[in-house]
């Protein structure tokens, strides 16, 4: 079966250790066929002037060089995590202009009164915050140029049972119809098996029912910050995927969205 991981985070995102090579002889060694690093390009303004703006002319550059000095042995995509990406416009769109990434992320990290869904907080969201994060998602997904969706559902990241949010299941619902119709992909990132949750995100319950709905595309994503995070559960996932009746993970080619098989069935 051949391996793919389409969230890394190297020393481009403010918040991630991981140098590129080091990553690189690892995924050789555990025999991955492609991994896309997809450094977080989504400044907000707040964000801005606390970690500065990286160059992405100078980030795509680098991982072309990356890509030339190892494409004997390894597949690797120039991509990029876009936090926001319908409020960033102004910023993100010049950028894919001048030079589009091989692959694009978007994800919600921060609702629009400030409250920061991906990192641990001890209050507890309200029903109007956890709508608010859903609906920033369909916003996003009807909107922005993006290939994946990332990390549906992280603010649970953090909890120990699954929620009750069934009062957000029809924007959910409308999340995966856009998706499906707009070919894009639905990402299972297993950042939250090393977290209190322990489910990969999105949810089984939300595969599934992306399946079911007739969507296709499926990504995995370690959203690695350092080396150690690199493949640490890979195989849990693929495991809990065919639990879920998905039987092969979506993979970027130049033509378009492919398959690959994750199983023998
Ligand atoms: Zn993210
Ligand atoms: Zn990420």
């Amino acid at each position: 079966m051949k391996k793919y991981d389409y969230h890394v985070h190297g020393t481009y995102s403010s918040d991630s250790s991981l140098s590129y090579s080091e990553l690189i002889g690892k995924a050789v060694t555990e025999g991955y066929t492609q991994i896309a690093f997809t450094d977080h390009f989504d400044y907000l303004p707040s964000e801005a002037i606390e970690y500065g703006i990286p160059s992405y002319v100078e980030y795509i550059n680098s991982i072309e060089r990356i890509q030339a000095l190892h494409k004997e042995s390894i597949s690797i995509l120039a991509g990029v995590e876009i936090g926001e990406f319908h409020r960033v416009n102004a910023y993100t769109l010049p950028m894919f202009q001048h030079r589009k990434p091989d692959l694009v992320i978007g994800s919600i990290h921060v609702l629009p009164d400030g409250f920061n869904v991906s990192v641990p907080f001890n209050e507890t969201m309200s029903k109007k915050q956890i709508i608010d994060y859903y609906t920033e998602n369909l916003a996003m997904v009807e909107e922005s140029p993006i290939n994946i969706l990332g990390h549906l559902g992280i603010h649970k990241r953090y909890m120990t049972e699954t929620p009750d949010e069934t009062y957000a299941e029809t924007i959910v619902d409308k999340i995966l119809d856009i998706i499906i119709k707009r070919d894009i992909a639905l990402e299972v990132n297993y950042s939250p098996f090393r977290k209190p949750y322990g489910k990969f995100l999105a949810e089984p319950s939300v595969v599934y029912r992306y399946l079911e709905k007739g969507g296709r595309l499926i990504t995995i994503g370690s959203d690695s910050h350092s080396i150690d995070n690199f493949n640490d559960y890979y195989n849990k996932t693929i495991e809990e995927l065919i639990d879920c009746n998905c039987h092969e993970i979506a993979v970027i080619t130049p033509r378009g969205w492919e398959t690959s098989p994750i199983s023998e069935k």
